[in-house]
């Protein structure tokens, strides 16, 4: 028997498991704004009936001491989503980033899922100073090349693409450009890591900061 299985996020490829992992683990642990986005997008989807919840939920921090491990979950406010938690395994000096570090890959950026790239970006330098710097990070997704574990440096490097992202949307806008010429935009220049040939996230990511720059609804 598993002691928990603590969702990162609502997001279905990080809670699809729900469903085999409720007979195996005593409890599955989310954030508090976690299980409505994911009702939310199971009725986008129509999936409603497949879905698994949390049944141990925390507004800010989950933490306890299971065998020899302390493991502590805390949300940090919106990123990712609304409902992100970084989870902390102390004695192995691990930190599991959910996705809030896509490594070297343009995000998904959820504005209805309670997304905000400002934010995200502070949530990213608080946890590069609150969490070992020593530690193995882990990322929820990662350019092949890079992997989905890292150090700390590649929380910062993260946040340099999306305060990019920000800067380069407030720039057109501030030059007076429409929305759909600025989502045009094939790759951002400076970040050749995240580089991939058209259809990628890009123009989403753009169309997210836009979005959140003249503060429209999702
Ligand atoms: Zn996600």
């Amino acid at each position: 028997m598993l002691d928990a299985v603590i969702n990162t996020h609502h997001h279905g490829d990080h809670t699809g498991g729900n469903g085999i992992f409720k007979a195996a683990a005593r409890t599955i642990v989310a954030q508090a704004n976690v299980p409505r986005f994911q009702l939310a997008a199971a009725e986008r989807a129509g999936t409603v009936e497949k879905q698994v919840f949390a049944d141990q939920t925390f507004p800010e921090v989950w933490r306890r001491e299971l065998g020899d491990e302390i493991v502590t979950a805390q949300y940090h406010g919106p990123a990712h989503t609304g409902g992100d938690v970084i989870v902390h395994f102390e004695r192995a000096n691990v930190v599991h980033m959910g996705d809030l570090v896509f490594n070297r890959l343009y995000p998904v950026i959820d504005r209805p899922g309670g997304a905000s790239i400002r934010h995200w970006i502070t949530v990213l330098e608080e946890a590069a100073v609150n969490y070992p710097a020593d530690a193995i990070y882990v990322f929820g997704h990662g350019n092949p090349k890079f992997g989905v574990t890292g150090e700390r440096g590649d929380l910062l490097a993260f946040r340099d693409y999306l305060a990019a992202l920000l800067a380069q949307v407030e720039k057109e806008i501030a030059a007076g450009k429409p929305k759909d010429q600025i989502v045009a935009l094939e790759n951002l220049p400076g970040f050749a890591d995240y580089h991939l040939p058209r259809p990628n996230r890009l123009g989403s990511n753009l169309g997210v900061a836009y979005d959140e720059l003249t503060d429209k609804a999702g």
